[in-house]
């Protein structure tokens, strides 16, 4: 039984501690942010071509719970030209960006009783969607030796009679850590044998680097998984809040309901400007491009990193995202050395305890601003690490 009203639910979100930072920080002059997990870019021009041509076109009605056919069947034939993964566009649902997705599988799924394995360290949100479904949390540590992946043997004696879920994010908020064939499948199989739902947050899936490739949940899942992406990085259109999720039969119709009645549809000119995205070789060279440059930023930022002391990067795969270590020696908390940084240096970064009790020690670096001021906030951490 519920023991909150939802009112009070929503009291138990915790304010994000990344906000905390970016207002110290708004309050004073001169700063580099690194702390942002947003695109820099702008949206490709032949999407908001598309977006302005809907609108004239009169895409400015309501539009089916589940979103456009269209957009839908777009979504479908995506994954099957990407992944081969044979994906029916009945079982989509077009979304306010991941954030929704992930909420809708939260909030149709569980409820007081059920327990959702939560990764340590995991984007913010998930913890928050587990608190306001009154889900018992259970934290799963990703460990460095295991390149932040979730090891299968450790999620086995983590299940239990009351485990319903399991969140995934691959490539990975925080850690730019990718997931390997290998535990996809023995994930996705565990999944199966233990009747639990892997809720897959999957907005980063284009950006690997070093010949990385992604290897989709719902692949290897297909009957346990609940896909949440989004084309906010991928398209950078962050702004637009347009994303989707993929879900089996027997989740996608509470979902669409929830959807519809709590959360209401995506602008119908914006799920036509996501046709476009999704069919459009240009917007496809414009992804491709944006790879190219996170892809340089990426190598840049390694090279400075590698000469700042007390500092130990974590090589990254994936996403946008540098976690690095900071030194034991130090005897710092990742929320002092951040709070350090930003006042020494005049640098964002988030401390890794924003994203559980593992992070504790590290943080996060965001590469996706421009070479300029990359270089720059580097040059500044350098200086500081080295006085
Ligand atoms: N999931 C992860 C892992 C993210 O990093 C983010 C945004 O930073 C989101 C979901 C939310 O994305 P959206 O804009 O699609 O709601």
């Amino acid at each position: 039984k519920r023991k909150y009203f939802l009112v009070d639910r929503i009291n138990l979100i915790q304010r994000s501690k990344i906000r905390e930072l970016f207002e110290k920080a708004r309050k004073m002059e001169n700063v580099i942010s690194l702390g942002i997990g947003e695109p820099d870019f702008d949206t490709p021009q032949v999407i908001k071509d598309a977006a302005k041509r809907a609108l004239d076109e009169g895409y400015t009605h309501y539009t089916p719970n589940a979103g456009i056919p269209e957009l839908r069947e777009a979504i479908a034939e995506y994954y099957r030209e990407f992944y081969q993964v044979d994906v029916d566009p009945n079982n989509v649902i077009v979304t306010a960006g991941a954030y929704e997705a992930t909420y809708l599988a939260f909030e149709s799924l569980l409820e007081p009783g059920d327990d959702v394995i939560i990764p340590d360290p995991a984007f913010v949100c998930y913890v928050e969607d587990a608190k306001i479904s009154e889900a018992g949390i259970l934290r799963i540590p990703l460990r460095e030796e295991n390149d932040f992946m979730i090891n299968p043997d450790e999620l086995v004696e983590t299940i239990t009679k009351r485990t319903r879920m399991i969140v995934m994010n691959y490539p990975n908020n925080p850690t730019g850590a990718i997931l390997d064939k290998k535990t996809a499948k023995a994930i996705g199989q565990i999944a199966e044998d233990y009747n639990i739902y892997v809720l897959s947050d999957e907005p980063y899936e284009h950006f690997l680097y070093d010949d990385a490739k992604h290897y989709p949940m719902i692949k290897y899942a297909p009957d346990n998984t609940i896909l949440a992406n989004s084309f906010s990085k991928t398209f950078a259109m962050t702004g637009w809040r347009l994303g989707f999720t993929i879900a089996p039969e027997q989740v996608i119709n509470g979902m669409t309901k929830l959807h519809a009645y709590i959360i209401g549809n995506v602008t119908s000119f914006v799920q036509m400007a996501g046709v476009t995205a999704l069919r459009d070789k240009r917007s496809w060279e414009a992804v491709e491009n944006m790879k190219k440059t996170y892809a340089e930023r990426r190598n840049l930022a390694l090279r400075h990193l590698s000469e700042i002391p007390h500092l130990k990067v974590f090589k990254p795969k994936g996403a946008f995202y540098i976690w690095a270590k900071i030194d034991p020696e130090l005897n710092m908390t990742s929320e002092d050395f951040a709070n350090w940084l930003l006042e020494e240096a005049r640098v964002v970064v988030i401390p890794g305890t924003a994203f559980g009790k593992q992070g504790e020690g590290w943080i996060r670096i965001s590469y996706a601003t421009k070479e300029e001021l990359l270089t720059e906030a580097f040059e500044r951490i350098k200086r500081a690490m080295e006085k």
